[in-house]
């Protein structure tokens, strides 16, 4: 052992002694605590590197706030990234302990719905490491996204109850809490000729930071991901309630309190406008405002100069709130006039649009909003007031006003408030921005051209290829060099050996080991045995009626029925797996994975099929499982309706990992095809403008396909008629959408181009040459996705902020 594994082996006997006085019989949960606790004084050093370093060289900081940030595990990403991992586990595995099994005993910090979530924890990760100044603002929710398990074919919620065993990256700041107002009223008085708002009456609550360092990859750079947690103390409790024994009463504050950082909402593209979710938003905002203000004031900067300081990102419109609040602080707390703070507060903030769907846009109601949050409120109308006489100096007409007002029939909307307070709105992909510009948002982009730009989402390709397949990774270092573990898109240079048949062989040989280690893992959870030799056809994201799941095993049904009319017929064996959650108050998507689940059991157990089909649904989707599933995907389905899906980063996942993708041109898929080209991809489906047609003219009939269609007339049919479902559950609320309904999302439409997509799957996976080439392309043109790339385009065009030299 060198001398680093030596101190490392001896430093985690001292700690587990501390920790546990024990000596021996350690639990993996101690051994863990203890490790975390060992690592911390890694962090300690550089952490306090970086925070020295930026002070000195005075450079502008970027602050990200999210309501979500999905960052999974960090005991061996830690340990990688600091470049420890090796010694570490050899010190390890001279106490006789396994850096594996440690690593099991870490719980996920899951506080996020999904890709938005898993988004923000990208951006940190590419921020640190790149040595670029950039904070996280987040909540510290005690519960994260619920755990889902799958019982009789449905899906059963538990909490996730993440800080069972205590939480060993994080930092309590107990010098820094701030108080947060909600309710009350304000009392405006004249003084020295200017107005004055007092703010009464109100109900404090305060907010607690909690600091996560986040490490950068192999440099000296620790951020700080900052999450905000509410307390209760003593005064809380209401004694002479609990001394009459009226538990209920007494617990009543302490409840309310709590409340507010309690549960991650778990719903994905879907607002319900609950009076909890605005108080946890200004919640967030409110602290993360205060605290950035006070981080400023200890630089001596005027306060003139903070947006030339400071850059402030909104991820999609949660945290719309900082532009009200901020106006607040500067005005309220600073002195300053309207027109100064509008000056600094709108070249201080920047805004992502996520989602163009419906009932995904944030509003509240109005005597709510003013009755929770009534300075805020005032400030929202004026800003309201000045930018509607704005636009009517522009003659534009009444009725387009009221459409791109901030507050209109008795609601408070996100999405106008973000526009007009930020200097910078972006989407997520070139075909979601061009969709903002040209469709969703033109009104808006007509009045701000300059001030919309497309950012491309990304993914930490850290931990995509070089964590979760290690393997692979291996074999590109031996092929390339190691360069691309920093610089990505020097993945291209695997192009180099788009002829070698042994690149590709050993390329098909890596897949297929995953494959059968995904295939223990699926025999071990589900108890389905599945072929390592058959396509394994990965289907794993939230579940939605956009993103098709529905499609997806109504094919599966489809092959299903011409095996049985021919149980000879000539396919290669595939296995299709899906995993993803459902929001806990969406019927449909549940429904859908009662379907999965129904066909799987119907299909698994049918001899006379041969085994040419398993279907395998994996509960509790989430990082872990994902980079256990990614690396084994023959094929990625992205199918979404085209228009919807903003980007996906699902998507950019699997052709890193040399999954082949069968796509519509939706979100990122366009890029994807664009980098891989059209022989390396499957593309099917409706086109952006065929789909706009289709809503615009409403020349689309799903009754229609289902009389002139045979195969699709039989899968619906197999919906209701007891093929899949017993007595007492069957699929007519999927039915009546499909049809009653005229399928919202051209499932139907799309059918017979999708079989067709599957088709051409099944003949490419025959030639295992011409498969594996394919595989090897798409791993190549994969580097552009990485997040480190994303993050460049932001810190350059959009906050201004530059890297630090370590
Ligand atoms: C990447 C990721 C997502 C986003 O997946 P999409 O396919 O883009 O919807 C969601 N959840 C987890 C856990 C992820 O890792």
């Amino acid at each position: 052992m060198n001398q680093q594994a030596v101190e490392i082996a001896d430093n985690m006997k001292r700690i587990l002694l501390i920790q546990t006085g024990k000596g021996k019989n350690y639990s993996n949960v101690e051994k863990y605590t203890a490790l975390g606790t060992l690592i911390r004084e890694y962090i300690g050093e550089k952490w306090v590197h970086t925070r020295k370093k930026y002070e000195e060289e005075k450079v502008k900081q970027v602050y990200y706030l999210s309501m979500e940030f999905l960052t999974g595990t960090f005991l061996k990403k830690n340990l990688d990234y600091l470049n420890i991992y090796e010694d570490t586990k050899e010190a390890l595995e001279s106490l006789h302990m396994s850096i594996e099994e440690i690593e099991q005993a870490e719980l996920d910090q899951g506080l996020g719905n999904g890709g938005l979530g898993r988004l923000a924890a990208a951006f940190l990760d590419s921020l640190s490491s790149l040595s670029l100044p950039g904070y996280g603002c987040g909540i510290r929710y005690k519960n994260g996204l619920f755990k889902q398990e799958i019982v009789d074919g449905y899906q059963v919620e538990e909490p996730d109850n993440w800080l069972l065993n205590g939480n060993i990256w994080e930092y309590k700041r107990v010098d820094e809490v701030f108080e947060i107002y909600f309710g009350g009223k304000i009392e405006i008085y004249d003084h020295e000729e200017s107005l004055h708002f007092s703010h009464i009456d109100y109900d404090v609550i305060k907010a607690v930071p909690y600091d996560v360092p986040i490490v950068g990859y192999r440099n000296n750079t620790v951020n700080t991901l900052r999450l905000w947690s509410t307390e209760e103390n003593d005064k809380d409790l209401n004694i002479g309630e609990f001394n009459k024994g009226n538990y209920p009463e007494a617990y009543r504050r302490k409840g309310e309190i709590e409340s507010i950082t309690q549960f991650l909402y778990p719903s994905d593209e879907f607002e319900s406008g609950r009076i909890l979710r605005l108080k946890q938003e200004y919640f967030l905002v409110s602290a993360s405002l205060q605290s950035i203000i006070a981080q400023y004031k200890k630089r001596n900067f005027p306060i003139s100069w903070f947006h030339e300081y400071v850059a402030i990102h909104i991820n999609d419109t949660h945290p719309a709130l900082a532009i009200p609040e901020l106006m607040r602080i500067l005005m309220d707390k600073e002195g300053m006039e309207w027109e100064d703070a509008w000056y600094i507060t709108v070249n201080t903030m920047a805004y992502t649009n996520h989602t163009i769907m419906r009932e995904a846009m944030e509003t509240w109601d109005y005597n709510l909003f003013k009755c929770l949050l009534p300075r805020i409120c005032m400030i929202v109308e004026e800003i309201n007031d000045r930018y509607t006489a704005e636009l009517r100096g522009k003659e534009i007409e009444n009725e387009k006003i009221e459409k791109m007002a901030i507050i209109s029939h008795g609601r408070v909307r996100m999405m106008p408030l973000s526009i007009v307070g930020s200097h910078s709105i972006n989407g997520v992909a070139k075909l979601h921005t061009e969709i903002l510009k040209n469709k969703e948002l033109k009104d808006f982009y007509e009045v701000f051209p300059n001030n919309f730009n497309n950012k491309t989402n990304g993914i930490v390709h850290r931990l995509w290829l070089l964590e979760a397949n290690p393997n692979l990774s291996d074999f590109i270092e031996e092929l390339i060099g190691s360069s691309f573990k920093k610089e990505p898109i020097e993945l291209k240079k695997l192009l180099n050996f788009d002829t070698d048949e042994f690149v590709i062989e050993r390329i098909v040989q890596i897949k297929h080991q995953n494959k059968e280690k995904l295939a223990k893992y699926i025999l071990e959870e589900t108890g389905i045995v599945v072929n390592p030799y058959s396509i394994f056809d990965v289907h794993i994201k939230r579940i939605h009626e956009y993103k098709r799941q529905l499609l997806n095993i109504l094919h599966v049904m489809h092959l299903y029925n011409k095996l049985k009319d021919n149980p000879n017929l000539d396919m290669v064996p595939r296995t299709f797996i899906f995993s993803g959650k459902a929001a806990t108050s969406y019927y449909n998507a549940k429904q859908i994975i009662k379907l999965i689940c129904s066909v799987a059991s119907v299909v698994n157990n049918d001899l006379t099929i041969k085994g040419k089909l398993k279907i395998v649904f994996l509960e509790n989707y989430g990082i872990k499982l994902a980079t256990q599933i990614i690396p084994a995907a023959d094929v990625s389905e992205q199918i979404s309706t085209t228009t919807k899906e903003a980007s996906g980063t699902g998507n950019m996942k699997f052709m890193m990992n040399g999954a082949i993708t069968i796509a519509t041109l939706d979100g990122a898929n366009v890029e994807i095809a664009n980098e891989v080209g059209d022989n390396n991809i499957v593309i099917f489906g409706l086109k952006d403008f065929e789909v706009y047609d289709l809503y615009r003219t409403g020349n689309y009939h799903s009754y229609d396909l289902y009389h002139s269609d045979i195969e699709i007339r039989r899968v619906m049919d197999q919906l209701i008629d007891g093929t899949f479902h017993n007595h007492y559950e069957n699929f007519q609320s999927l039915h009546d959408r499909l049809l009653r309904d005229n399928d919202d999302f051209f499932i139907l439409k799309d059918f017979s181009s999708y079989k067709i997509a599957h088709e051409k799957i099944d003949n490419a996976y025959r030639n295992k040459v011409h498969w594996g080439r394919m595989s090897l392309n798409n791993i190549a043109s994969s580097g552009v996705f990485s997040s480190d790339y994303t993050i460049r385009e932001y810190a350059q065009y959009i906050w201004n902020i530059k890297s630090v030299k370590d």
